[in-house]
């Protein structure tokens, strides 16, 4: 996102709005909401889903799963309960980090996964809300106490400038670098960038998972800016980026298990009296933007994260606006919520508390 103004707004909510009509016709696939009590409130109990079960789920390790969990849902906006944009995912043992926002470790180590632990780096583009977390990721994560651990290259994939990314924080970091590696012979291949600058198209595949990074929209001067596929046996979870209404997270969201999206919402009374917001919405999606994308794309579970709520707009706002252009299943994202996408479908639950 690019600086936008900010209301006191974020964290108004109190959980997860997921949200979605309690029978969805069209949808096959069934979508489990898990963690009823804590996960819904009354409003919307009846639920994420078509033929849901009251059944917990069982989030396991199947090998053929995706879990996507997202570590940030939040926007510039210093908030203590969305922190920055970072989505973490797990697939065929592998880890993948999208964005790294700010708090991103801290939410890491509250699933006490280690710093050190994540396969590969992805970043979507280059505005501050999407890599202020990353000093401390890379910094931290090469520490050798348990949150710590990495011992291998941060391998960091991206658009073109990463590299020139990496090359800056190496050289803002090089007091502490060399100060640790002579006092705490800390080893040196944990704190090197492994920084690939990729084009869209096929950033990465490994052992059948195998990441896609395509072109979205984020307002014409905020070029390159990706979106990401990430498909694993069958499974497919799409990240819109930070994008206005774009063709192309319709095209690569189409079929997809999960389409997770941006949006951000103003009330028309603050875009009234101050102009200055008019300029959010010509780089981020607006609810009726990302409803027209789930409605085109209809993946089998909409979900927003990186959630804009500015004055005082509240998660139901949100909700009203996107439901006036989008029926399916849908889930409003707060920091540590996770999916998993199984045999059974998606299932939606949460991981950790914040
Ligand atoms: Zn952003
Ligand atoms: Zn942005």
């Amino acid at each position: 996102m690019s600086g936008e103004p900010g209301g006191p707004a974020g964290g108004r909510q109190a959980g997860p709005a997921a949200a979605a009509p309690s029978s969805v016709p069209g949808f096959g696939r069934r979508v489990l909401a898990a963690g009823l009590a804590g996960l819904l409130g009354p409003r919307v109990a009846s639920g994420v889903i078509a033929g849901a079960s009251a059944q917990a789920p069982q989030p396991g390790e199947s090998s053929e799963t995706i879990r996507v969990t997202l570590l940030g849902t939040g926007t510039p906006m210093p908030s203590g309960e969305r922190f920055g944009n970072s989505t973490l995912v797990e697939a065929g043992g592998q880890r993948l980090l999208f964005d790294f926002g700010r708090g991103v470790s801290i939410r890491l180590w509250q699933l006490r996964l280690p710093l050190g632990s994540i396969d590969a780096h992805f970043l979507t583009h280059f505005h501050s809300d999407h890599l202020g977390g990353l000093p401390d990721l890379w910094l931290t994560g090469w520490l050798r106490p348990p949150y710590g651990q990495r011992n291998a290259p941060f391998l960091l994939y991206g658009p073109p400038g990463t590299a020139q990314l990496a090359q800056g924080l190496r050289t803002a970091f090089a007091q502490d670098i060399a100060t640790r590696l002579a006092d705490e012979r800390s080893p040196e291949a944990g704190i090197a960038f492994d920084a690939r600058e990729v084009p869209p198209g096929v950033a990465y595949e490994r052992d059948g998972l195998r990441v896609t990074a395509f072109a979205n929209d984020h307002g014409e001067l905020v070029r390159p800016s990706y979106g990401y596929r990430i498909e694993w046996r069958g499974r497919s979870v799409v990240l819109s980026g930070d994008t206005r209404y774009s063709p192309e997270v319709v095209r690569q969201g189409r079929g997809a298990d999960l389409l997770l999206h941006c949006v951000t919402l103003i009330p028309p009374a603050l875009l009234a009296g101050n102009p200055g917001y008019r300029a959010v919405y010509d780089h981020l999606a607006s609810p009726a933007d990302a409803a027209r994308t789930l409605a085109e794309a209809r993946p089998s579970l909409g979900a927003l994260s990186h959630i804009g709520l500015n004055g005082e707009a509240t998660v139901e706002d949100l909700v009203r606006a996107l439901r006036a252009g989008y029926d399916g299943p849908l889930v409003v994202g707060e920091d540590l919520l996770a999916f998993e996408i199984g045999a059974q479908g998606t299932v939606t639950y949460r991981r950790g508390r914040p």
